[in-house]
């Protein structure tokens, strides 16, 4: 476990997050995508940093959820989940995240 940075399209967060979820977020490009990563538990998000208000602030984002429901995306995946992080001082979206569940 280690503290890591993970993008997203309106800022970044720097999260505890395991090997395996450090490895889903690689896509090779030298950096780590938040969305690639399923839905992180806030208490994991130690900081984060929101592009709208240019500024760091420790401790975690906002989860705002768009939708639940139960979308099949493929035969073997079922969409449960989707949402937002989003910064905790202007509720600008950092990045998305999806959960989904195998049938
Ligand atoms: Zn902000």
């Amino acid at each position: 476990m280690t503290d890591t940075q993970l993008h997203g399209s309106g800022g970044w967060v720097i999260a505890d997050i395991t090997d395996e979820q450090a490895k889903n977020a690689d896509l090779g490009v030298g950096k780590l995508f938040l969305s690639k990563v399923e839905k992180l538990d806030t208490e994991k998000i130690i900081k984060h940093y929101c592009k709208n208000c240019d500024s760091e602030f420790d401790g975690p984002t906002k989860i705002r959820i768009e939708e639940q429901n139960n979308e099949e995306v493929s035969d073997e995946l079922i969409l449960i989940e989707r949402g937002q992080y989003t910064c905790h001082k202007c509720d600008s979206i950092i990045a998305e995240y999806r959960v989904f569940k195998k049938k």
